[in-house]
């Protein structure tokens, strides 16, 4: 049988140049980048070189890289940087901004439009004397969508408030660079982009104070004590060169592979596709399907038991049945959000997986029509 990995939102596989490049860490680069004699300052210099590929591949300074241990942990850094007043963010945000924002008793939640874009003038219709940060995700992690970023930041820097963007999804898929964007704060994620799991960082514009959330050692400036995870950002600062210099290339790739899959399955009766086409990341299809009485997640197994590897939504709410919140924000109702699927192609997906995609769908969309 066919095995078929198109989850790659979820998590991707580590490419090559960064395994390498981890394994040489780990081999001859193993002291602590804090340490004063020669293991130490060899690692320290892998350390810096790593923050200043990073940098570079996202037009920022160095010392404006701060490393996490991923997203979840970027994004919380960012949202706590504000101690009170009023916070924005968007009705899709990933669990890890909507789980942070929870803190603030009077965060704005801003509407999302059918096809899945923030609209700007929402954002308008928010701001208040007492806004201190608006934070909105680059692409969202389920359907794709890409947001307008440098918009929303110029409303914001115009207002004197902190603007945020999770950009886990987009980086290393989508050119991103901190400057153009004018946003103050960004996170991104190394296994997003092919590079390992357990490593992030956040962007924070000179001039933006941030707090701490571990003390410590007072590495990353007191940002983030810790010792440093250098294997892990050796991985990262590789994975994220590497997919900037072949994102035109994969993109061509990628997009051609899911409009293959969405001309393949879209005459299956009752299929819908959820978030508009346009400005989304290239790898990215949702779809639900009537008739299937919210058993995406039969779906999901039937997949599986043909080698398909997909989810109905983000990996970590795909273990609750709980409709997704990103598909409720577009206007999905609740039993068409449970009988979704995401597909999530990557470079390294071929077109005889998608043929092999396209002959099995309709034949378990079928089954379930039935049971
Ligand atoms: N933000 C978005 C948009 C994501 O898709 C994810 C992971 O799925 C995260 C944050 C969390 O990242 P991590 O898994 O590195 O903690």
């Amino acid at each position: 049988m066919m095995k078929v990995y198109v989850d790659n939102a979820a998590t991707t596989k580590l490419c090559d140049s960064a395994k390498n490049a981890m394994l040489n860490c780990y081999e001859y680069f193993w002291g602590n980048p804090s340490s004063i004699h020669t293991y130490g300052r060899e690692a320290y210099e892998i350390l810096e070189a790593s923050r200043k590929t990073i940098a570079e591949c996202i037009n920022a300074k160095p010392e404006e890289i701060y490393f996490t241990s991923g997203g979840t942990e970027s994004d919380n850094l960012a949202i706590n940087s504000v101690q009170n007043g009023h916070i924005i963010i968007t009705q899709f945000e990933h669990d890890a901004v909507l789980n942070s924002a929870k803190r603030f008793n009077n965060t704005v939640f801003l509407p999302v439009s059918n096809d899945g874009f923030i609209e700007l003038y929402t954002l308008y219709g928010t701001i208040s004397r007492d806004t201190k940060l608006v934070s909105v995700m680059m692409a969202n992690n389920e359907i794709g969508t890409i947001q307008p970023i440098k918009s929303l930041a110029e409303i914001c820097r115009y207002h004197h408030i902190l603007f945020h963007t999770d950009a886990v999804q987009a980086i290393g898929h989508i050119p991103v660079d901190v400057k153009d964007l004018g946003v103050d704060m960004l996170s991104a994620s190394a296994h997003k982009f092919s590079g390992p799991r357990g490593i992030g960082f956040l962007y924070v514009r000179s001039g933006v104070d941030i707090n701490p959330m571990m003390l410590g050692g007072g590495q990353e400036k007191g940002i983030r004590s810790g010792t440093e995870n250098l294997p892990g950002i050796v991985g990262m600062a590789t994975a994220l060169k590497e997919s900037m210099s072949s994102m035109k290339k994969n993109n061509e790739r990628v997009s051609v592979l899911r409009d293959m899959l969405w001309n393949g399955i879209k005459s299956i009766s009752g299929i819908r596709l959820n978030g508009g086409m346009k400005h989304r990341l290239s790898g990215n299809l949702n779809v639900s399907f009537d008739g299937i009485d919210g058993n995406g997640e039969g779906l999901l197994v039937l997949l599986d038991q043909y080698g398909i590897a997909t989810s109905t939504g983000s990996a970590c709410s795909s273990a609750s049945n709980e409709p997704s919140h990103v598909l409720k924000s577009i206007g999905v109702s609740d039993e068409l959000a449970r009988s979704s699927i995401r597909f999530s192609l990557s470079h390294l997906n071929t077109k005889k997986e998608i043929e092999y995609i396209i002959g099995v769908l309709p034949t378990i969309i079928d089954y379930l029509r039935r049971i």
